[in-house]
């Protein structure tokens, strides 16, 4: 039994299987693969909102990323987050043909103040890792839906110890928060009988405090490092009296020393992948502008385009956040990818990917998607990989290897 997963695979495409030397797993096509052939679709198996995106007024379901209805509220909470005027939205805009109506919220069971797309994402959450870090009725708004028996059967943490916690990720590292999420998920499975072992495994990382590279202005590297390892102390010892109560004996090593903590967060740093969902905002506004010149089109704009100078560039803030999608990280890296990457495609209305190769692929050949920027040169490309950990030995790196001391032989 693994821990669940949301994530459809083109049976035949594909298999995961070790990429040889030092590298870990790779996936490698089975077939001969034409361009645009879909891959997979991957949820993250966790995954967390920006709190910069969520401070601009982005409004999304807390578990799938949806954003949430109606478009008037998400605009209001838009302006609102500026500090602009809220003077120009009318109480409904006028509908488009084209854009369909947003989920309205759902208030989570455990009844605090997080909203979702729907009764079937609220319950799924708080079942699989939110039971044990909901702040529980207290902290939410007052609401006739809340199931009051899965209030009862939650185990609700101290809602001023799990403040503490998030007020101290929000100052140091959001990640802490994106970890305790995980910890919840990892002990909610083992505590329904997946093995550790098992429910640990999209976690493998090195501990935080080696897991991040150097960053460019720091001169003291063991002073850096210990500030780390001072913060992830910190943080776990927020976290510990939060979860551990939930923790049944086979979780005990998860508590026994701050080493799987700081292994958690240290995969995140290595291994997460950015969610991204495009605004339904932006596609309101682009609907009208596209529409044929008539007296209905300018009678429409009359209304929209006062709101779309108040939002001015916020109306198309995108949901960003980051995660973990296990079968996407088990991807390695090529400067010349043949996988590219869809998150905020127009029918990609939640935090999914959808991975696809780019060009024709060969049976065999391994799939690889670019973790940097593959416009960039040479030098620049392997800064950005060092944060991944590794130095890019992909075939385009060797050749321009060559080329760049090639280059320096010529000019000496
Ligand atoms: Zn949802
Ligand atoms: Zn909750
Ligand atoms: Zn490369």
């Amino acid at each position: 039994m693994a821990l669940r997963h949301r994530v459809e695979v083109t049976e035949g495409a594909f298999e995961v299987r070790h990429a040889g030397g030092q590298r870990g797993l790779g996936v490698f096509s089975r077939a001969a693969l034409p361009a645009g052939t879909v891959l997979f679709k991957e949820h993250p198996i966790v995954a967390m909102q920006h709190l910069n995106n969520r401070a601009q007024g982005v409004v999304v379901c807390d578990r799938c990323f949806r954003f949430l209805g109606p478009i008037e509220e998400q605009i209001r909470s838009l302006l609102v987050s500026a500090d602009r005027s809220c003077a120009s939205l009318p109480p409904s805009l006028p509908q488009l043909a084209s854009s369909a109506a947003l989920p309205l919220p759902v208030p989570c069971p455990g009844g605090c103040a997080l909203r979702f797309c729907s009764e079937q994402c609220a319950a799924d959450n708080f079942a699989e890792q939110h039971r044990l870090l909901c702040h529980g009725a207290a902290s939410g708004a007052a609401s006739s839906s809340v199931d009051a028996m899965m209030v009862e059967t939650a185990a609700s943490p101290a809602s001023e110890a799990l403040a503490k916690f998030e007020s101290h990720a929000a100052k140091s590292n959001e990640i802490f928060l994106l970890a305790a999420k995980a910890m919840a998920l990892v002990i909610t499975a083992v505590n329904g009988g997946v093995s550790l072992e098992t429910a640990l495994e999209p976690f493998p990382g090195p501990p935080w405090w080696e897991a991040v590279a150097t960053p460019d202005d720091v001169t003291d590297e063991a002073q850096f490092r210990d500030t780390l390892r001072q913060l992830l102390q910190e943080s776990f010892q927020l976290l510990f009296p939060i979860l551990s109560p939930h923790a049944t004996p086979p979780c005990a090593p998860l508590f026994g020393d701050v080493l799987v903590y700081a292994r958690m967060v240290g995969s995140f740093e290595r291994r997460n992948c950015a969610v991204q969902v495009a605004s339904p905002v932006e596609a309101y506004f682009l609907a009208v502008d596209a529409m044929e010149e008539s007296d209905s089109k300018r009678q429409l704009m009359a209304v929209t385009s006062p709101v779309l100078d108040a939002l001015d560039e916020a109306y198309a803030t995108p949901c960003e956040g980051t995660g973990i999608f296990p079968l996407q990280a088990t991807l390695n890296h090529s400067c010349e990818p043949n996988v590219s990457l869809l998150k905020d495609g127009p029918d990609e209305e939640d935090g999914r990917v959808v991975a696809r190769v780019s060009r024709d692929v060969a049976p065999g050949e391994e799939l690889c998607n670019a973790y940097c920027d593959v416009e960039l040169h040479f030098a620049e490309r392997q800064r950005e990989l060092w944060e991944y950990g590794f130095v890019c030995g992909c075939a385009r790196c060797e050749r321009e290897k060559t080329m760049q001391s090639d280059g320096k032989r010529r000019l000496k």
